[in-house]
């Protein structure tokens, strides 16, 4: 496992309690230690994580860092070894990882996953999975230990991270969404409780909505993934939408909200806080 951030470190957990033989490595090696409790070792470096792997599982930030990374630890990769790049990189980073792939003599399936911190912890994610379909065969094993289910998305690499786009494209507006609601309810006066009590159970509600809408309300935004995060993927799903000839005009809205909340000094916190980015006078 190359990255132990939110998301690396609850899949090792989950290889790990597979029965994995599990090593994990992180740039700041404090965040894959605590791996070890759970049976992990914690390499040195990359190339000694991925020394006679099976397989190597990359869940880093985006293509710059995942492309480091495998750059200085392609040449520790056996004839076998399968590299699932797993992190969300868009497009055309999954071509520039493609391409390194091709030119250091790597097998790689793209593989993004959907879910977040818990689904991660338990195992539950949704792995979106393309190319060869022998080595995604082969791979099956990581994929049941990480996910519920895998959705095969095609043998070419980069459909599976075009579907993550997107999904994203999907998240990153029902959580704006909520911060709309929940705002424009404070800000003329409601409860905004009662906006979530009012969709509960019918057809526009969703768990997301319920579970984020909570932490909008509280001001509490406990991070399973980062603001600065969906800034990254929408930057991806733009240009992708560019591509694809589709509208970007409501991607470059929830951008603005996302960059504000950012520059409010919510970066890190969880993609909740996009609520700072509506400005809602406090009831
Ligand atoms: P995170 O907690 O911020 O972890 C990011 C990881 O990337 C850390 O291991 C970090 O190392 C590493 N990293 C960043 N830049 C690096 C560089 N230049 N060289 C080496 N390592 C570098 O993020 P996360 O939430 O786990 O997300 C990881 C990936 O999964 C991202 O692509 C994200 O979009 C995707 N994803 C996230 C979620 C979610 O809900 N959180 C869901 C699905 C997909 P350090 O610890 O040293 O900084």
């Amino acid at each position: 496992m190359l990255g132990t951030g939110i998301m690396g470190a609850g899949m090792a957990g989950s290889l790990l309690r597979a029965g994995c033989d599990v090593r994990a490595w992180n740039r700041t090696a404090s965040k894959a230690e605590p791996l070890t409790a759970e049976g992990a070792t914690v390499p040195e470096s990359a190339a000694a994580a991925v020394e006679g792997a099976d397989f190597v599982v990359t869940m880093l930030f985006d293509a710059d860092a995942v492309l480091a990374v495998i750059g200085e630890a392609a040449h520790a990769f056996g004839p076998e070894t399968i590299w699932i790049q797993s992190s969300t990189i868009g497009l055309e980073g999954t071509k520039r990882c493609a391409d390194l792939a091709a030119e250091r003599g790597l097998t790689m399936l793209d593989a993004p996953v959907l879910g977040t911190k818990a689904p991660a912890e338990q195992g539950k994610l949704v792995a979106l999975v393309s190319g060869d379909s022998a080595a995604i065969d082969r791979a099956q094993p990581v994929f049941d230990a990480i996910a519920a289910r895998a959705v095969r998305a095609g043998d070419e690499l980069g459909r599976a991270s075009a579907l993550k786009l997107a999904c994203n494209a999907w998240v990153a507006s029902i959580n704006a969404a909520t911060a709309q609601s929940i705002a424009l309810a404070r800000g003329l006066g409601l409860e905004p409780q009662l906006f979530l009590d009012a969709i509960g159970g019918g057809p526009t509600d969703s768990a997301y909505a319920q579970a984020k809408g909570q932490q909008m309300i509280s001001g509490q935004f406990p991070t399973s993934f980062a603001v600065d995060g969906v800034i990254k993927d929408l930057e991806l799903i733009s240009a992708a939408a560019v591509l694809a000839g589709v509208s970007d005009q409501v991607l470059s809205a929830l951008l603005g909200r996302y960059r504000q909340a950012s520059d409010a000094g919510h970066g890190g916190s969880d993609m909740s806080a996009v609520y700072a980015g509506f400005a809602a006078p406090e009831s």
